[in-house]
């Protein structure tokens, strides 16, 4: 698929775990109820709570490999050493529908979709700091102090990428980073290029043309 010009936004949401980013897409998605939410594939094995097709689609390598071959995928990569991938006939379904995407996906993901996608808005979440960001993975209870200690160095890592995205929000309150979220959303909507799919009779009655007019 090229760089669609479509009716609706692409929101590619990148994070360090531990940096706030489900809870905040979560709460995101109540104040804005138009937004889809892509529901990933990956090899890791559910937490207690999480549901198969809800919270993502759990397979085995060999399914996500068989999926990879066949293409079926719009992007992919391994985090913390398992396959998360994104559904690509799902994204043109919604792409088609017209519909605002939310993917909450890692930095290598983001870097796939922004070369398809040249109008996708990137925002990154960043924790205040690593100590935040160990405090709140060890409140979280769903991770072995081995593997909290490999996030918070891969933290340091992926922080290094936020200068690939648009926007940067830095959670230190709750209800400001979600002001600011809920702000980048509606900004996004009012872009020349959606508005105009949007509603192509108004712009014709004001006897705008091309999208560049
Ligand atoms: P977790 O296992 O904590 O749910 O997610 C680990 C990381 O994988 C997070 O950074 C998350 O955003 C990322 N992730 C989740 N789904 C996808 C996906 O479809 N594609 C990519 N590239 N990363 C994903």
């Amino acid at each position: 698929m090229s760089d669609l010009s479509h009716a609706g936004s692409l929101f590619v949401i990148v994070a360090p775990s531990g940096a706030g980013k489900t809870s905040l897409v979560r709460a995101l998605l109540e104040r804005q109820p138009r937004l889809v939410l892509s529901v990933s594939f990956t090899t890791r094995a559910p937490r207690p709570g999480e549901r198969d097709g809800v919270d993502y689609f759990f397979v085995t390598p060999e399914q996500f490999e068989a999926h990879r071959a066949a293409g079926a995928f719009f992007e992919w990569a391994q985090v913390h050493g398992n396959g998360y991938a994104t559904s690509r006939a799902w994204i043109e379904e919604q792409v088609r529908a017209g519909h605002d995407i939310v993917l909450e996906i890692d930095w290598q993901g983001a870097v796939q979709v922004f070369q398809v996608f040249r109008d996708a808005v990137g925002i990154f979440i960043a924790p205040p700091s690593l100590a935040a960001l160990e405090e709140r993975l060890t409140r979280r209870g769903q991770d072995s102090p081995a593997v909290i200690a490999q996030r918070v160095s891969a933290a340091r890592v992926e922080m290094r990428e936020a200068g690939r995205f648009q926007h940067v929000i830095i959670n230190q309150d709750f209800a400001s980073a979600l002001g600011q979220l809920d702000a980048i959303v509606e900004a996004a909507r009012t872009r020349y290029a959606q508005q105009r799919a949007r509603d192509p009779e108004f712009f014709a009655s004001l006897g705008v043309g091309s999208t560049q007019d």
